[in-house]
């Protein structure tokens, strides 16, 4: 095992609740399942976390030194594979409760893969694109020995793109002296990228929501959809569901919110945030709070910003008809409870969210087979496979008698245990 603890590693309380709430996820599933205590102690923990602090010399030539993290969860069906998120709130806790929940996540959509998470507690809206760049590199060299195309793929996460990918990608090849795109996921198509990958975990929320009406008999033509946070997931998603017939009335960024009861329109939004940085401001929509946006009346909630934001606080005043959890970790289990007693269906994050991991899987499939299929096959796939992954979810809740977070929780957990079981524990 390779560590380079050199400084205090980063927590913090939120971290700490988070890391809970996943693990108070796996204890349920446990529970129900039967699970053998050996496997349910294996699961609980990460199988390996690295901490570096990433030392980057700044563009006024001071040095600064982040705290970088690199998770990995479990490996039973498959290499480790998950995003890395740069965001100054990132902490230890935080990056294994994410490594842990794609485990989950990779085995509902039944990916070859087990799970991992990577961060760096830094602030990227304060920091240069050179800076950027230093950090992406050094922070790559100091988990070149854990990473790999066989072992552990990093993938994009909050507030890292595709362009981080690539020098993720370059550093990788430099310091093994050949070229290997199959390294890293979510790369720009011109550096054998995917075809659909930027906008493939919005199209497999968008995917979700639908799969959602059809089961609850609502038609998603004219549907009233409310979406917490305009980056990559929360942007896309937005204006594929509108493409579908959708009607979204209210979106939010970390500025604030706004909302139109005639609809927005999902291009233009995006080009004035593009302008001025925020939706905030948008012509002929109403500034609200945050707070607001997520107890206005819909049919469709998708909280697509960060975790911990549907919490025993606000799940009273939650007025949707359904929550599909575009980012990972947005409601707190207190809060899942009160929204099973008044019978909101959440889409749980391991399931709604799953298109980027699937999309970064085909991905690495084209890489490795060094082919590029075109965006109608892909799309394809990825439709197959969180449909698949949507009716095993209600086939186990339905079994289970429980919400769809939990029968989420027994698909995956139960793929995941079998594979622990089987392969047993070496000496
Ligand atoms: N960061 C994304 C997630 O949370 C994608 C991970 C990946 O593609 O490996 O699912």
């Amino acid at each position: 095992m390779i560590l380079h603890i050199i400084a205090e590693p980063t927590m913090n309380d939120s971290g700490t609740a988070f890391l809970n709430h996943v693990l108070r996820q796996l204890d349920t599933a446990a529970e129900i399942l039967n699970l053998d205590p050996a496997i349910h102690e294996v699961l609980k923990k990460p199988k390996r976390i690295l901490m570096v602090s990433v030392p980057v010399k700044m563009d006024d030539n001071t040095v600064r030194v982040f705290m970088g993290y690199r998770v990995q969860h479990n490996n039973a069906r498959g290499p480790y594979k998950g995003g890395i998120r740069y965001h100054p709130n990132v902490n230890m806790e935080e990056v294994i409760a994410l490594a842990m929940l794609m485990t989950w996540k990779c085995a509902v959509v039944d990916l070859p893969y087990g799970g991992a998470k990577g961060g760096v507690a830094c602030n990227p809206k304060e920091m240069s694109i050179h800076e950027l760049e230093r950090l992406t590199r050094r922070y790559t060299s100091m988990m070149f020995e854990v990473v790999g195309p066989l072992v552990d793929i990093p993938a994009p996460d909050v507030y890292t793109d595709s362009q981080t990918m690539a020098w993720i990608m370059d550093t990788y090849s430099q310091l093994k002296g050949y070229q290997v795109p199959e390294c890293v996921t979510g790369k720009p198509l011109s550096l054998l990228g995917s075809h659909g990958r930027a906008e493939a975990t919005s199209r497999g929320v968008a995917i979700a929501t639908r799969e959602l009406a059809k089961l609850l008999n609502k038609p998603l033509n004219g549907a009233r959809v409310v979406i917490q946070g305009f980056g990559n997931v929360g942007s896309y998603a937005a204006s594929i569901l509108h493409e579908w017939g959708a009607k979204i009335i209210a979106v939010s960024d970390s500025r604030g919110g706004i909302v139109d009861e005639k609809g927005l329109n999902p291009q233009a939004l995006m080009e004035h945030k593009k302008k001025t940085g925020t939706v905030v401001g948008f012509d002929g929509a109403k500034q609200i709070t945050n707070e607001e946006l997520l107890e206005l009346p819909c049919d469709f909630l998708i909280p697509a910003a960060l975790e911990n934001q549907i919490t025993p606080a606000n799940a009273d005043k939650i007025n949707a008809a359904a929550i599909v959890e575009g980012a990972n970790g947005p409601t707190t289990p207190e809060a899942d409870k009160i929204l099973t007693e008044r019978k909101i269906i959440v889409v749980p994050d391991i399931l709604a969210n799953a298109g980027g991991v699937t999309v970064s899987y085909l991905e690495w499939v084209q890489n490795l087979k060094r082919e590029q299929w075109s965006l109608e096959e892909v799309n394809a796939k990825l439709e197959q496979k969180i449909v698949t992954a949507f009716n095993d979810v209600v086939r186990y809740t339905k079994q289970y008698e429980s919400n769809m977070r939990t029968g989420a929780m027994l698909l995956a957990v139960s793929r995941v245990a079998e594979a622990v079981k089987l392969l047993g524990i070496w000496p």
